[in-house]
């Protein structure tokens, strides 16, 4: 048989990163950088594989034992993940398991491509010696070009645009590679290697839905993927670093806004995905685009299609949309017939010049109440986001976002406290202007025990964080909230809202 040219390991630091919630509240993701990879590796011609070392709870030990027995002649980790810090944090679990591996005496090449090398390739290479590589952008180039090349060599490294590795002992930058244009989507980056993923009984069993897309019912989270439609964002909000994935130069630290972009599948390849993801079963589905509901030209034809499929009915997805683009009544009844039972907002903040200053005046100044009513008159729910601790918050403002959301009282809620992600320009500030930043990768989670979001002017990290999981417990105790959720889902779904309450974190900079 073969060898494996590239095996792709999703890592798995879960119980870090979530504490108490990992067992069975968080979501556990379809790895898609590892799939969209694997996939155009497989396109030209090379033999790939995946290893989800978070979806299969695999220890170190077996990690490292599959690793050495598949034997690739590269070995890839790809750190991205369902939240926008879960670049950062997976970089514990690839580490730990890069480390494992060294030790264990493999010696075939470790490469890492993910959001946090992207952002940081030099630190990265300087902290970190059991990464050999790394990819500066989103990798799919240069993963072609050093496939072709003996991998295990060094020297074949050095024409090879788009990675990092140490040459003489040092950190060293190739040129930089493009990434895929927008013209080439189709044929570059043709879609997913859904095959290659493992399962327990049936495809995707191994994967389930946040609590409230499965309208908080255990049994409706399984089988779940995440698909994406389209890469990247036209904004630049300041706490944002999703736009690190088209970087295209090899500055020592990448910031995402100087790479603001998108690009789309077209909606006749794009929906083969979906065709596949039913044909396996699948019904309950993230659109993971970053605005979903921001392009018509690509959004309305593929909810179209979506419509006219015969598993159409059946779909539960939910996707992100801007709040000043889910608004039209029939754009919305059409994302509704296509599926999509719940849109994701980013409200972030009730006061509006908070707002507008982190998102960098890229929303259009609406009526989040008007705009939440009409989603919900097109029978399609919100998860409300919200962010605390962003420049200019102190408690009357955060009190006063808490407040506006209990009014607003959507059916799913969730708030982070504002973290200096690597890759954002918030970091970059933060690392010009000496603030304290994280050290350890689990101190970028928002929900690790040794978090560490960024203060404020008026506020401290600690005082943030206590408001924002004192908010988060406020809110899903809340009575209206529950007796909301309790008609429409029924008590069951109470019932695990409340039990999910019973889960405590614990935080380090809370406890003094
Ligand atoms: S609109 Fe959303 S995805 Fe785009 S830059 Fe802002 S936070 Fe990031």
């Amino acid at each position: 048989m073969n060898r494996l040219d590239v095996l792709f390991i999703n890592p798995g630091n879960h119980q870090e990163i979530y504490q108490g919630l990992a067992n069975k509240y968080s979501a556990i993701e379809t790895p898609t950088w590892a799939l969209l990879l694997a996939q155009s590796c497989r396109s030209v011609g090379y033999k790939v594989g995946i290893l989800d070392v978070n979806a299969e709870g695999l220890t170190l030990e077996q990690a490292t034992q599959k690793i050495g027995e598949k034997n690739p002649r590269l070995i890839c980790f790809v750190g991205y993940g369902q939240n926008p810090n879960a670049g950062t944090v997976s970089m514990g679990g690839i580490v730990k398991l890069a480390k494992a591996l060294k030790e264990s005496g493999i010696s075939t090449p470790v490469a890492v491509v993910g959001s946090y090398v992207q952002s940081l390739p030099i630190k990265t290479l300087e902290e970190e010696p059991s990464i050999d590589i790394v990819f500066t952008n989103e990798g799919v180039y240069a993963l072609h070009h050093l496939l072709k090349e003996d991998v295990s060599d060094p020297r074949a490294w050095e024409n090879v645009k788009g990675i990092g590795y140490r040459k003489d002992g040092k950190p060293h930058l190739n040129l930089p590679s493009p990434v895929v244009p927008q013209e080439k989507m189709d044929t570059d980056l043709p879609g997913y290697a859904w095959d290659l993923l493992p399962f327990r009984n049936k495809p995707f069993d191994l994967y389930r839905a946040p609590m409230w897309h499965a309208s908080y019912i255990e049994e409706n989270r399984s089988p779940y993927a995440a698909i994406y439609t389209s890469l990247g964002c036209s904004f630049r909000c300041s706490f944002c670093m999703i736009n690190i994935i088209n970087r295209n130069d090899n500055a020592e630290v990448g910031v995402a806004s100087n790479y603001s972009s998108m690009r789309f599948w077209s909606p006749e390849f794009i929906i083969q995905e979906f065709d596949k993801l039913a044909a396996m079963g699948v019904r309950t589905l993230r659109i993971s685009d970053e605005m979903f509901l921001l392009n018509q030209k690509y959004y309305v034809p593929l909810c179209k299609l979506l419509k006219e499929r015969p598993y159409g009915k059946e779909l539960n997805m939910w996707a992100y949309s801007r709040v000043d683009t889910a608004r039209k009544p029939e754009n919305l009844k059409l994302v509704r017939e296509a599926g999509i039972r719940w849109l994701c907002l980013g409200i972030e903040s009730s006061d509006k010049k908070i707002r507008l200053q982190a998102t960098k005046g890229s929303f259009e100044d609406v009526d989040i109440r008007d705009v939440i009513k009409r989603v919900h008159d097109a029978d399609i729910e919100v998860m409300a986001n919200y962010l605390f601790g962003l420049p200019g918050d102190d408690f009357k403002t955060m009190q006063r976002t808490l407040d506006t959301s209990k009014e607003l009282c959507t059916l799913a809620w969730n708030a982070y406290a504002v973290m200096a992600l690597p890759g954002s320009q918030l970091y970059k500030e933060a690392l010009d202007q000496g603030v304290d930043l994280p050290q350890e990768y689990t101190e970028f989670s928002f929900h690790s025990y040794n978090t560490k979001p960024l203060p404020t002017e008026h506020l401290q990290a600690s005082e943030i964080l206590k408001f924002r999981d004192q908010a988060w417990l406020d809110y899903h105790r809340y009575l209206p909230f529950l007796e909301k959720v309790e008609q429409k889902h029924g008590l069951a779904a109470r019932k695990n809202i409340e039990e999910m309450t019973q889960v405590q974190l614990h935080r380090k900079i809370c406890e003094n």
